[in-house]
C-alpha cells in the first residue's frame, strides 16, 4: 500500500456540514472529513470514470479488509504568524491543559502556570483546548493551534419561475450558510493498493476542481486545489514511526477523528473493557488485513478502571448510513479522545496509526496516533 500525502486548499469558499442545524443557519466544521473527500472522488469515479470506481472498491461501506483506498480528515494547517512557516496537526488531547494565560503547556498534575514571564512564575490556572493543535506543542510546550478562518452568507432562494426572490408570502425565508473562507489549507492523506497510486493522484487534481468537496456546490462552494502530493510506501511509514514511537515513555493513544466503536446496534464510548474488549477486536481486523500482529494494553487505575478522558463526538456517515435521519444523532468517540496504553508491539501500534480502528476507517473515521503522556 502507498499512502499519499499532500495539502488541500479552498479555493472557494467550503461548507462542511455539522450533521446538526438549527433554524435557517448552517454551521461548517473546521475540517475536511475522510468521508466528504472519499464522496467527492467517488461521486467523480462514478460520473467519469466508471471502471477505476468499481476496481478501487471505493463504495465497500463495511469490510474494511476488501476496499482499495482510505482516505483520512484533512486536519486545519497551523501557520505562524510572524514567520509564516507552516505545520501539519493533530487533534488536540483532553488530558492536557493549557495555561489560560500564557498558552504554556501546564506539567501534568500541576495546577498553576510555572511559565516565567517577565521574571515572574506565571501562576495562571490551566483549560482544555480543543480543536487542532501542532504535535511541536507537545514537545516545545507553547500552544500552536490551527486557526480556521471561517464567514457567514446570507443566501435569498430564487423561485424556479421567475428567477426573482419570492415575494413575502413565500415559504422559503433567507438562510444563512457558514463556510470556511477561500485559501485556508488542510493535509490531505490517503493510502492507496500501489497499483492506483497515480491514478488517485490524476483524480484528486480533477474531483477538486469538477466535482467539489461539501455543500452549496451549485452556489459555487466547494472548488478545492490539491498540490504538494508525495507517495511514500506503508511499509516504510510503520518501520519508521515503529522506531520513534519505541522511544516514548508513558504511551497515551489520542482519538485523532471520531471512531466508531460498535457492540451490536450500539455505539460505545469509551476504551474500556465493560463490553469485553471491542477496540481490540476492531484493532486485530486492521493489523489482520495490514500484515501485522499484536495488541495493546490499556493501562488501570487502582479501581480496575481504563485510565482514559473522553469526549463525545458525532458519528454522521455512520448515522445516515443506516437510514437514519440526518437529524438524529448518533454519539460516537470524539476527537481527542485519550488513554493511557503499554504495547510491545510498536509495529502493530505504527499500522493503526496508518489505516485507524473501527468502522468506517475508510471514510476517516478511528485515526489515531501515539505520543507520550498520562491521565
Ligand atoms: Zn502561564
Amino acid at each position: 500500500m502507498i499512502e499519499l500525502t499532500g495539502t488541500i486548499t479552498a479555493v472557494s469558499s467550503l461548507h462542511i456540514g455539522t450533521g446538526k442545524k438549527s433554524g435557517t443557519f448552517s454551521e461548517t466544521l473546521g475540517y475536511l472529513p475522510g468521508r466528504t473527500i472519499r464522496g467527492m472522488v467517488g461521486y467523480y469515479l462514478h460520473s467519469n470514470e466508471r471502471e477505476l470506481f468499481d476496481k478501487i472498491r471505493i463504495s465497500e461501506d463495511t469490510d474494511m479488509s476488501k476496499t482499495g483506498v482510505f482516505f483520512k480528515d484533512a486536519l486545519p494547517v497551523y501557520v505562524d504568524k510572524n514567520t509564516l512557516t507552516e505545520k501539519p496537526t493533530v487533534a488536540s488531547p483532553v488530558s492536557l491543559k493549557w495555561c489560560k494565560k500564557c498558552d504554556n503547556l501546564m506539567e501534568y498534575g500541576i495546577k498553576e502556570c510555572n511559565n516565567i514571564v517577565s521574571g515572574k512564575k506565571c501562576l495562571h490556572e490551566g483549560k482544555k483546548v480543543a480543536g487542532f493543535v501542532t504535535k511541536d506543542s507537545f514537545i516545545t510546550g507553547k500552544l500552536e493551534k490551527a486557526d480556521v478562518k471561517k464567514h457567514i452568507e446570507t443566501k435569498c432562494p430564487i423561485t424556479r419561475g421567475g428567477h426573482t426572490s419570492p415575494g413575502s408570502d413565500f415559504e422559503l425565508s433567507p438562510y444563512h450558510v457558514e463556510s470556511v473562507s477561500p485559501k485556508t489549507k488542510f493535509s490531505f492523506r490517503c493510502i492507496v493498493e500501489d497499483e492506483f497510486a497515480d491514478n488517485m493522484k490524476r483524480v484528486l487534481n480533477e474531483a477538486g476542481v469538477f466535482a467539489g468537496l461539501g455543500g452549496y456546490r451549485s452556489r459555487g462552494y466547494g472548488t478545492v486545489a490539491f498540490s504538494e502530493i508525495r507517495e511514500s510506501q506503508v511499509s516504510d511509514i510503520i518501520e519508521k514511526r515503529a522506531s520513534e514511537i519505541s522511544e516514548i515513555s508513558n504511551l497515551m493513544m489520542v482519538a485523532n477523528s471520531p471512531m466508531i466503536l460498535m457492540n451490536q446496534d450500539n455505539s460505545i464510548i469509551g476504551f474500556g473493557t465493560e463490553y469485553g474488549n471491542i477496540f481490540n477486536e476492531c484493532a486485530t481486523k486492521t493489523l489482520t488485513f495490514s500484515g501485522y500482529e499484536g495488541k495493546l494494553q490499556f493501562n488501570l487505575d487502582n479501581n480496575d478502571q481504563v485510565k482514559q478522558l473522553l469526549n463525545e463526538g458525532i458519528a454522521r456517515g455512520w448515522s445516515i448510513k443506516n437510514d437514519n435521519k440526518v437529524s438524529e444523532v448518533k454519539p460516537c468517540i470524539g476527537h481527542g479522545s485519550c488513554a493511557e496504553i503499554t504495547s510491545n508491539n510498536h509495529s502493530a501500534l505504527a499500522a493503526l496509526e496508518v489505516y485507524g480502528v473501527g468502522e468506517m476507517t475508510n471514510s476517516g473515521y478511528g485515526d489515531v496516533y501515539f505520543t507520550g503522556g498520562k491521565i
